[in-house]
């Protein structure tokens, strides 16, 4: 034996137990659910059958049970390898309340209670255990792992094998000395990055090569996408969220901590309850912050991309980009986050002019060598070709993934709800580019955005006046337009490539295909910038008709008593036991059991989501609950009540009004 290539030999060879049939029955029994969803089935056989798998697939596509159901029906503990040390403990929890045995080793236990878990391994008692890969390469923990049983490895965010990738992690490298030192043990690699580099970068670094590789769809058609222009961003947020998310669960991005902080403060002030989590708040306050967003519901955090990986709170709502992301791969892994559990989710994002100047700036003086910077570059074309986009957002996002998208359009994300107007912007790039010409020329000189759009505007401002722009030709050239529309522009130009931005003052300098525009053999057309806040907002419609409370949309009023009811001893038990609600049940699984309203424990037993630990755990009390209560009026539940529909936008619409039209200078420390 020895060699990777005899792990894919075993996947013709070992049939010994009818895997298939067994994977279904552990579904059934443990998890409650009825059947596989998409790859899951093939990648479960394939794995029960001894073989090696790559698996891609989505944030919410379902990855866990498809090492969860093979450690359970192969003889031996699973390993599960993940960078996620304070996510172990619920990870673990949850598993135990469906009456898997689940353990986790890492440095948050004292010696005792790593003892315990090491014996129940060596005892065999263990169906997974949890380790972070710093771990793992230790000779203590491979000596204790040789000492027992092992069903399978599974590496869990894989993409932080990949040097290049956004969130490359050293220790994964060590990984690959796991199909050498146990080569009759299978290995899955998963993870919801899916560009073909890092998929390549994970089958090589894994030493994986006779890997079968699964590539879900990517689509997540329960998450609105939209981009809207940036004004005021901490307004235009609350706006959003009141709107659109009162009392929802959430997570807000920022680039900066110190953005972070004020977001949070801001929110807070103005009746949402949100806290902070970067990597400058003390291990305790970051915990307690994370287990307080598990554990609550509704609560906001505000983050850096520091928080929210491999957190599977099934309920987030929405997740809102304050600051543009570095690239669309971490844009989708952070906007996947939300809505898991299927149910409505918004994906929101304020972007503007600075951004772009900022992040590529960033970029120029960053560290790194050239290709690192090239590397970077094209993340944030691609990030900024999303943002300025005329199309079809999901279709750009499953494009850029490789995947084919429907032509028609998906129907749930802005631009396919309110169309964007285009014009031709040809003659304003050509006055925008010939003042930064005429600076360049007859100055010398370079200057910023904010410089130029004056003089275009012919404003005589302070620093026109101390540098003489009011004698320039181009002098109030530009009337035609607002500001913000010659802001627009700028950003525009920027995202095209018709215009680049150089040095520490994040100067506008020409760039080699400006040459085309100027000698007028290149068009340039521009999306119209919304004017208003409410027009960022798309009229509704289509499938993605957002509801003011997610988790109680699409009820029959009749029965959202009982659910609320349901949610409130839910409540109760989680607070007794110290876990999270959505360990107790998922809201879809409550919102089930109100529309079915079993009478007896039997009756709950066939819902999705009640296995037979929870059913023996929480059958009675589920069925007391309902007993309280008046029953649906008649046996079968009516159709959806319109009058439940759409929050209300009404009353804080007018806030649109009130946004200054300046898109304010970003602070130079918020940028670090
Ligand atoms: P991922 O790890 O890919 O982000 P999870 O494994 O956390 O996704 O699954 C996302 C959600 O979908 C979870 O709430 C999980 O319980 C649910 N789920 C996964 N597979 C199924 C299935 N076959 N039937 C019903 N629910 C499922
Ligand atoms: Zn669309």
């Amino acid at each position: 034996m020895g060699g990777t290539g005899v792990i894919g030999d075993m996947a013709e060879t070992t049939q010994v137990r009818d895997g298939d049939s067994e994977a279904l029955a552990t579904l059934h029994r443990v998890f409650g659910y009825d059947a596989f969803r998409g790859e899951q089935e093939a990648i479960v056989e394939h794995v029960i059958a001894g073989g090696d798998a790559v698996v891609l697939m989505p944030t919410g596509g379902g990855k866990s049970l498809c090492y969860q159901i093979p450690s359970l029906v192969r003889p031996g503990t699973g390993i599960v390898v993940s960078p996620l040390i304070a996510l172990m403990q619920d990870q673990v929890d949850a598993l135990r309340a469906l009456g898997v045995r689940a353990g986790f080793m890492n440095s948050t236990q004292d010696f005792d209670e790593r003892r315990v878990v090491e014996a129940e391994y060596l005892a065999g008692e263990l169906d997974l255990l949890y380790l972070a890969p710093e771990r793992l390469r230790l000779d203590s923990t491979l000596d204790l792992l040789s000492r027992g049983k092992i069903s399978l490895f599974a590496i869990d965010e894989a993409h932080c094998v990949s040097q290049w990738g956004h969130d490359f992690r050293p220790d994964y490298l060590a990984l690959s000395l796991l199909g050498e030192r146990w080569p009759d043990v299978p290995r899955l690699a998963l993870t919801a990055t899916a560009t073909d580099a890092t998929h390549r970068e994970i089958t090589e670094r894994l030493n994986m090569p006779a890997a079968r590789h699964f590539v879900a769809s990517f689509d997540r058609p329960n998450i609105q996408y939209r981009i809207v222009p940036k004004s005021d961003p901490k307004k235009q947020l609350l706006s959003f969220l009141r709107e659109e998310h009162p009392g929802d669960a959430g997570i807000v991005y920022c680039l900066s901590r110190n953005s972070v902080e004020k977001t949070a403060e801001f929110l807070s002030r103005n009746g949402v309850e949100a806290v902070p989590y970067h990597a400058g708040l003390d291990a305790g306050t970051r915990a307690a912050h994370q287990s307080r967003f598990l554990r609550e519901e509704g609560l906001v955090v505000v983050a850096t991309i520091a928080f929210g990986m491999g957190i599977d709170k099934p309920d987030v709502r929405f997740v809102a980009h304050l600051d543009l992301p570095k690239s669309v791969e971490g844009y989708y892994q952070e906007t996947g986050r939300a809505g898991r559990d299927g149910l409505p989710s918004t994906a929101w994002m304020a972007y503007g002019l600075n951004d772009v100047v900022q992040q590529r700036k960033l970029i120029q003086l960053g560290e790194g060598d050239e290709a690192f910077r090239r590397r970077a570059q094209s993340h944030l074309d691609a990030m900024l070709a999303l943002c300025e986009t005329a199309r079809c957002r999901r279709g750009q996002l499953l494009a850029y993934f490789g995947q084919d998208p429907d032509g028609a359009g998906c129907g749930n994300c802005d631009t396919c709800l309110t169309p964007p107007e285009t014009w031709d912007g040809t003659v304003a790039a050509q006055k925008v580019l010939s003042t930064v010409v005429r600076l360049k020329r007859e100055r010398g000189q370079k200057f910023g955005a904010g410089q130029i759009i004056d003089i275009l505007l012919g404003k005589r401002t302070a620093k026109v006046i101390q540098f003489d722009h009011d004698q320039l030709s181009v002098f109030g050239i530009g009337e035609e337009l607002t500001e913000g529309e010659w802001r627009g522009a700028v950003r525009q130009l920027l995202a095209q490539g018709l215009l680049a931005v150089e040095g520490e003052y994040g100067t506008l300098v020409l760039t080699e295909t400006s040459g085309e525009v100027l000698r007028r053999e290149r068009e340039v057309p521009l999306r119209k910038e919304p004017k208003k806040a409410a027009a960022a907002r798309p009229a509704g419609g289509g499938r993605g008709e957002r509801k003011a409370k997610a988790a109680a949309a699409e009820l029959p009023a009749e029965l959202v008593p009982a659910f609320e009811a349901l949610r409130a001893w839910r409540a109760e038990q989680a607070r007794e036991q110290g876990v999270p609600a959505y360990v107790i049940f998922h809201d879809a699984t409550l919102r089930e059991i109100v529309t079915v309203w079993p009478t007896s424990v039997g009756q709950l037993g066939g819902i999705s989501g009640v296995g037979e630990k929870k059913l023996a755990t929480y059958g009675e009390g589920v069925v007391e609950v309902l007993a309280g209560l008046e029953g649906p009026a008649a046996a079968a539940p009516s159709a959806p009540d319109p009058a439940t529909g759409p929050g209300t936008g009404t009353a804080s619409r007018s806030d649109a009004d009130d946004w200054p039209e300046h898109e304010p200078e970003p602070e130079p420390e918020d940028w670090i």
